[in-house]
Order: structure tokens, then C-alpha cells, then sequence
């Protein structure tokens, strides 16, 4: 789909100017355009004449086809799977991974995780684990949510980051080993029997859900 360029009123001054959306990007043909993406440069709106800088929000499919994973996300929505019709050639279907996301944090975390080659239904448990123990230590101020981040290597060895959440607040980042993740791993069992077929939420709540067995 080709970039849409839409006139928008600034929320501060009332100036009305031009804004480019892109209703998606192909991180594999356009890495330059992803890149942007992530560090906001195609959300944020600066005003050309009182300088206010704000975040605009739009529906945005953002697709990797070499790393095999497509994302869709829907901001102002809440439902757990959307059908979205050839969006991507049949032929490249088989394999690829189909998300749907409603924040922007989300978005990220899950571009993070596939250009990771990691899976995010183990990051998730992670997740829920390391916020079960905050829990336990009375940990604050204690996040709402966590985020992974990033793949460290380090002369310390292998490690996940995961930036927590509360507010609008990031937290200091926490660093977990990667044997923690391959440990999560090698105790799911359940979770490969779910099949995800359409663009869908794999949250906490989706792996619980699936964990217990119930297939949707
Ligand atoms: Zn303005």
C-alpha cells in the first residue's frame, strides 16, 4: 500500500498541515523506512509553525518476509484476531508468523522479538514469571507491564532485556540469562499444539489460555 498523506490540524496552534501514514511497511524491501518506523520518525508530527511535536497513531501492517513475521497494528481496537485478506502472497504464508497488536509498545516488542529469532509465546511466560516474582519481593514501584528489548551479548554471556512499564514511565531494564529462556522452553508443551492462523493477540492471557488447553 503506498504511503497516504493526510491534512492534520495542530492540537496546539490549530495549523493545518500535511502528514504522511504509511498503511505498511516492508521491513525486508524497505529496511531504511522500518528503521524510521522504530525510532518514530514516521508518527511524530512537528509543527511547522509553533513546533509542538505530538504522536499520531494509525493502523500500520509492518511485515518482515525474509525474518517470516507480519504485524498488524490496530490501535483504538481490542480484538483478539482480525482476517486481513491478501495482504501478503499466498505463497509466503506457510511459516510466516501472524500478530495483531494495539499499542505501539506492543508493535515493537514484537518486531524485537522475531528480528530476535526469538518465540513470543516462551518471552511472554518469561514475562509473567519475572513479574510474578517482583511480585513476591514487593518489589516498587512495580511495573504494569514488561517489554523485551533486546538480545545481549556480553562477556557475561548470553542475556534478554526486558524494559518495564508503569505509566508513561520506563523503568530500569532487567537482565535476564538466556538459559532462563530455553529453561521456559524445554517445560511448555502445550502451547505448540495451538495453532495461530490469523492475525492474532499472543499475550499473557493468549498462552494461559492455551497452557490450560483450551484451543479457541
Ligand atoms: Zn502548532
Amino acid at each position: 500500500m503506498k504511503p497516504i498523506v493526510k491534512t492534520i490540524t495542530c492540537p496546539k496552534c490549530g495549523k493545518k498541515q500535511y502528514f504522511t501514514m504509511y498503511p505498511s511497511i516492508n521491513a525486508s524491501s524497505h529496511p531504511g523506512l522500518a528503521e524510521k518506523y522504530l525510532t518514530g520518525g514516521l508518527t511524530t508530527l512537528t509543527c511547522e509553525k509553533c513546533g509542538f511535536a505530538g504522536n499520531i497513531e494509525y493502523p500500520m501492517l509492518y511485515s518482515d518476509l525474509k525474518k517470516k513475521f507480519s504485524v498488524f497494528f490496530a490501535p483504538d481496537r481490542d480484538d483478539r484476531e482480525a482476517k486481513l485478506m491478501n495482504v501478503l502472497p499466498a505463497h509466503l504464508l506457510p511459516g510466516m508468523q501472524l500478530r495483531l497488536v494495539h499499542s505501539a509498545d506492543d508493535l515493537r516488542e514484537k518486531i524485537f522479538i522475531f528480528r530476535d529469532h526469538l518465540d513470543d509465546r516462551i518471552v511472554e511466560t518469561e514475562k509473567d514469571s519475572i513479574l510474578r516474582e517482583m511480585g513476591v519481593r514487593h518489589e516498587q514501584p512495580f511495573p504494569e507491564n514488561l517489554y523485551y528489548a533486546q538480545d545481549l551479548f556480553s562477556c557475561e554471556g548470553r542475556s534478554l532485556i526486558f524494559v518495564p512499564k508503569r505509566g508513561d514511565a520506563y523503568l530500569e531494564p532487567i537482565k535476564t540469562p538466556f538459559e532462563t529462556y530455553e529453561k521456559i522452553k524445554m517445560l511448555m508443551h502445550d502451547i505448540w499444539e495451538r495453532p495461530v492462523e490469523d492475525y492474532t493477540v499472543v499475550d499473557s492471557t493468549w498462552v494461559q489460555a492455551a497452557s490450560l488447553g483450551e484451543h479457541a
